[in-house]
């Protein structure tokens, strides 16, 4: 569905991509880890169209789609949960969820309100609660529920779970793992390589903007060395 081939991405002069390659098949959820400053946010930015790659090709489902600008890159299907959430502080919940909504798969059954509501219960309390009222793991799960409401081919959730408490934490990777039994398409960044075995199909290991390893979740499991030497495990 998304590939993704040898980019480079630059900011001004330095270098934070190397020919980075990887691949999302339909169905599957796929994750991007690494260290810090490793090149996992560029990557994504790369491929949501907010820095555009020097060289390299990204398509989705056989089209070009690098160089095109963001909107139109959300609008193909790919939805970014970002890094910091970026609700709308100022719109209720509600608000925040039907501001971007659309139907981008041409789902039969689309994400509506109540679906969403129905996944995530804490949000329909909340639901006339200003964005800057909430808690940041209210926020999160708002960021992820905004998203689902685009319908998106492709999810790509980045550090969704970062600075979390761990329950609200389990919650993410429990409607995570809601969402990949429905067959949604998922791109996860995260630090959490326990839950993420768990969840994902395969994973993909950044280091100083290249993919140094990529395998199944049996195999990161059963490989302590790669877990120490890139993740710190
Ligand atoms: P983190 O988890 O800390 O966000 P990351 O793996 O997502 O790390 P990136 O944010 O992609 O890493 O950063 C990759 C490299 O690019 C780093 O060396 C970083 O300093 C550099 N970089 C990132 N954003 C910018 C920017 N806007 N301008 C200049 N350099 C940047």
């Amino acid at each position: 569905m998304l590939t993704v081939e040898n980019i480079e991405t630059f900011y001004g002069p330095s270098q934070a991509l190397f020919g980075v390659s990887l691949a999302v098949e339909a169905g599957e959820v796929v994750t991007l880890l690494g260290r810090n400053g490793m090149g996992k946010t560029t990557t994504i930015s790369s491929i949501m169209g907010i820095v555009r790659p020097h060289a390299g090709a990204i398509a989705l489902d056989g089209v070009p789609i690098m160089g095109w600008p963001s909107h139109k890159v959300a609008r193909a299907g790919l939805g970014l949960v970002p890094e910091g959430r970026q609700i709308f502080p100022n719109l209720s919940v509600r608000e925040n969820l039907v501001a971007t909504a659309a139907n981008r798969s041409a789902s039969d059954s689309p994400w509506s309100l109540e679906r969403v509501f129905d996944l995530f219960p804490a949000l329909a309390e909340r639901r006339t609660n200003m964005g800057n009222q909430l808690s940041g793991g209210e926020q999160q799960m708002l960021a992820v529920a905004r998203a689902l409401m685009t319908n998106p081919r492709l999810l790509i959730l980045d550090e969704a779970t970062e600075g979390l408490a761990p329950l609200i934490r389990a919650e993410i990777w429990r409607v995570l793992e809601h969402l990949k039994a429905a067959g949604q398409s998922i791109l996860v960044i995260d630090k959490n390589v326990e839950a993420l075995t768990r969840i994902a199909d395969r994973h993909y290991v950044i280091e100083k903007g290249r993919i140094v390893w990529s395998g199944s979740s049996g195999e990161l499991k059963g490989n302590p060395d790669i877990q120490h030497r890139y993740l710190g495990v």
